[in-house]
């Protein structure tokens, strides 16, 4: 949510139905060495997104055929399979394409939308009024009238992830972080934003973000943890200043089973793309735990919501030295625990959400489109030491 901006207030949240939060928990972790030969990224890869094939092209690619008729498509139905033939796919993703696969067909005479278009259909799924003040979402670069026949979701707008979109044919990325979102004085070329810019347009590819207002509306990435984790009775840690009751930042729920503390961590870890920080927890690992309350991107500025929420555990991203230790000195009976995770991570977990989201509404109005999910990892991080390893 809120992103790599240490000033700026809250991260974010989401929701979303992923699929059963025990398959996604069970589901094993990809092993690296295994995926390495095939993962486009090599071992920095997540694992999820070392195929991209059960990403991007299965779950989301639907209008692919040319008659309109997904259904007809033996390349759509094996695609509709994709948990069960991808063990590399991160646990939850592979439901959700399989969900996705199964969306309406677009009509045979459907045809691509503009850019406009989408806009329309994103401001509907993730309204721009749930952003947060210092966010900045919406239109990047793009033409209203440019017709858009594939679109690509990424958590962030790296030159890598562009180049990877372009490569791919997209007509619009969308991505979760702004390229934008401070003062802009030059988009020189040689400068990595404006380089970013120069390929989006140079290759006629749109830019649109959706963060905040991504976090905040219902099936965010707060949401989507949430549901992965198999939470319960969810609702938002502090509710959106205008908007549904269900809508805000953080999302706090019950596990239908108390976990010990070292079992829950367990469970986040195998939900999430394998990256090199892996997972941190601060509490006793057979501590148990039932409420729980989870904040995709950097939630540390939500101690106080968290408390207030009663929760055993807050499971959020960038937790800093500062507010994670003092969060443990005021802790009460030792809680909350804190499980620290990916921002990255946590936030992919959201595309195949948001791109079924998208392709669901656009189709519902009778477009045809291909949504896909970029299969870079941008978590910044190659590899961690720690003791005894
Ligand atoms: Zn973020």
């Amino acid at each position: 949510m809120r992103n790599e901006d240490d000033t700026t207030p809250q991260e974010h949240r989401d929701d979303a139905a992923v699929s059963a939060p025990d398959t996604e928990a069970d589901a094993p972790v990809t092993d690296p060495t295994e995926t390495e030969a095939e993962a486009p990224q090599g071992a920095a890869t997540a694992a999820g997104l070392s195929s991209p094939d059960a990403v991007g092209e299965q779950a989301v690619e639907h209008a692919a055929d040319q008659d309109g008729d997904r259904t007809e498509d033996p390349d759509a139905e094996a695609a509709a399979q994709p948990a069960a033939t991808e063990p590399e796919t991160v646990a939850g993703i592979g439901a959700h394409d399989a969900a996705a696969a199964v969306a309406p067909a677009p009509r045979d005479d459907a045809s691509a939308p503009t850019l406009g278009d989408v806009l329309v259909a994103i401001e509907e799924l993730w309204p721009a009024s749930l952003a947060e003040d210092w966010d900045a979402v919406g239109l990047v670069a793009g033409r209203l009238e440019q017709v858009i026949r594939r679109v690509v979701f990424a958590v962030d707008p790296t030159r890598e992830v562009v180049r990877d979109a372009i490569e791919r044919g997209a007509d619009l990325l969308i991505t979760h972080h702004p390229l934008l979102l401070r003062g802009v004085k030059s988009v020189a070329a040689d400068q990595f934003k404006g380089g970013a810019i120069h390929d989006l347009i140079e290759n006629h590819c749109a830019l649109v973000t959706v963060h905040t207002n991504g976090d905040s509306a219902v099936g965010g990435v707060s949401d989507v943890l949430a549901d992965i984790l198999g939470l319960q009775n969810v609702s938002p840690l502090v509710p959106a200043a205008e908007g549904l009751p269900e809508e805000g930042i953080g999302r706090v729920g019950t596990l239908p089973d108390a976990l010990a503390l070292g079992d829950f961590a367990s469970r986040v870890f195998g939900a999430l793309p394998a990256v090199a920080g892996g997972v941190r927890v601060a509490g006793d690992r057979d501590g148990i735990v039932r409420t729980v309350a989870v904040c995709g991107g950097a939630g540390d500025s939500l101690f106080d919501a968290v408390r207030e929420a009663r929760a055993d555990v807050f499971v959020t991203a960038d937790l800093r030295h500062h507010p994670a230790s003092e969060a443990r000195e005021a802790a009460i009976e030792d809680r909350p625990y804190l499980v620290d995770i990916s921002h990255f991570a946590g936030e992919w977990l959201w595309l195949p959400v948001a791109a079924e989201g998208l392709y669901n509404v656009l189709v519902d109005q009778g477009f045809a489109v291909e949504i896909g999910v970029s299969s870079i990892n941008s978590d910044p991080w190659d590899f961690i030491l720690t003791p005894g390893h």
